[in-house]
């Protein structure tokens, strides 16, 4: 069932495949290398859309694989729940992913749990944010006590993953210039004492606070993601599991191969199959390039509208003309599904995983150096 809504949405809806949703520009920490935080900034000025209007939205979109829910920090909207539950029965998502801060533990189970409850065949993944372990993590997040706080939600994910089967936790580890040199002992932390998940390691994106925060020595990005590839056990802890990590080790080299050759890689879908909608109403085709789409609000509160108006269409077509390239892991894992070659590396790599039968060169990890 959920293999042939996956071939559905792949490749007979006209829907965007992944959507990113932004609930809220309002943040409880401070961190060095966030990249919304000039929304965060103004988040006083900015009018979140209400449950009524997510709702309206949600009505115009009738299927949708992934829905990506962030911020700012997406469990300060008292109304989380009810929003997952509108893109569940209006837009028949798949798959839910919520990243968090982690530092609000009794409001975010207390969400969570009704999320939990309400949409017992939809598929939530909380992304827990942690870039750093110890006092250290205080410090990058900007926060006293972030790190005691994290354990403390840590375990009510815990509880919880054993009472909700539709629940699984990642620990996200996000590489920038103040723990690239503890990213190995932060991934060897959530291994030995986060055993259920799974450590997922990125690069810092856009424009972050600290501008330095992006200075990153590609050599050390490079052994850090063969580091993940050779000591982080690919736990099974959620649908498809199998795939998603072999495509986690693809997103990786693709990362290092764009950054070594600074061009497109793969050609990217954004605009048309992944969309970011933020928490105004403001459609972009990514997180990361400064082209507006449109409002919502003033097309009805319908995405095809705004897809379909010509400034978008110009907009997605520069982005492909121009062999526009970037390193956001989001767009990489929805370019590989909409590229029939690496469709294809995924399943070979997905075989080789399962059976042993062939071996992918362990110097590139591409199927075509066999
Ligand atoms: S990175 Fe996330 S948690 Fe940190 S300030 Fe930005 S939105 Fe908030
Ligand atoms: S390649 Fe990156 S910057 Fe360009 S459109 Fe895609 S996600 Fe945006």
């Amino acid at each position: 069932m959920q293999s042939s809504r996956i071939v559905h949405n792949r490749y007979f809806s006209r829907n965007p495949f992944f959507i990113v949703l932004y609930v809220t520009s309002r943040c409880n920490a401070y961190c060095k290398m966030c990249y919304n935080w000039k929304n965060i900034a103004n988040a006083g000025n900015r009018i979140e859309l209400s449950l009524n209007e997510i709702g309206k939205i949600a009505s115009h979109i009738q299927s949708v694989q992934q829905l990506t829910i962030s911020g700012g920090e997406p469990f300060l909207r008292e109304d989380l729940a009810e929003i997952c539950t509108l893109f569940c029965k209006k837009s028949n998502v798949q798959f839910i992913t919520i990243p968090t801060n982690g530092l609000l533990t009794d409001c975010i189970e207390r969400i969570l749990k009704k999320a939990l409850t309400d949409n017992p065949y939809v598929h939530f993944r909380i992304g827990l944010s942690m870039p750093e372990v110890d006092d250290e993590l205080d410090e990058l997040l900007g926060v006293k006590n972030a790190y005691k706080k994290h354990r403390e939600t840590f375990e009510m994910f815990r509880a919880l993953k054993k009472i909700y089967k539709n629940l699984n936790v990642d620990i996200g580890i996000v590489c920038n210039k103040y723990n690239i040199d503890r990213v190995r002992y932060i991934v060897d932390r959530v291994v030995s004492e986060k055993e259920e998940c799974n450590p997922i390691v990125s690069m810092v994106r856009g424009k972050p606070r600290f501008k330095e925060a992006k200075d990153i020595p590609i050599d050390e990005l490079d052994y850090i993601y063969t580091y993940c590839k050779e000591r982080i056990p690919k736990i099974n802890n959620r649908p498809f599991a199998d795939f998603m990590n072999q495509m986690t080790d693809m997103v990786h080299n693709i990362t290092i191969k764009t950054v070594k050759e600074k061009k497109m890689i793969l050609p990217c879908k954004c605009g048309i199959k992944l969309i970011v909608i933020y928490d105004n109403g403001d459609v972009y085709p990514c997180e990361l390039l400064d082209e507006n789409l449109g409002n919502l609000r003033d097309h009805d509160y319908d995405i095809h509208k705004v897809l379909n108006l010509n400034t978008s269409r110009i907009i997605t077509k520069k982005i492909r003309d121009s062999k526009c390239y970037c390193t956001w892991e989001c767009a990489l894992n929805n370019n590989i599904i909409f590229s029939y070659k690496y469709v294809f590396e995924l399943f070979l790599r997905y075989i080789s995983y399962k059976t042993g039968w062939f071996r992918l060169s362990p110097k590139t990890g591409q199927y075509d150096k066999l």
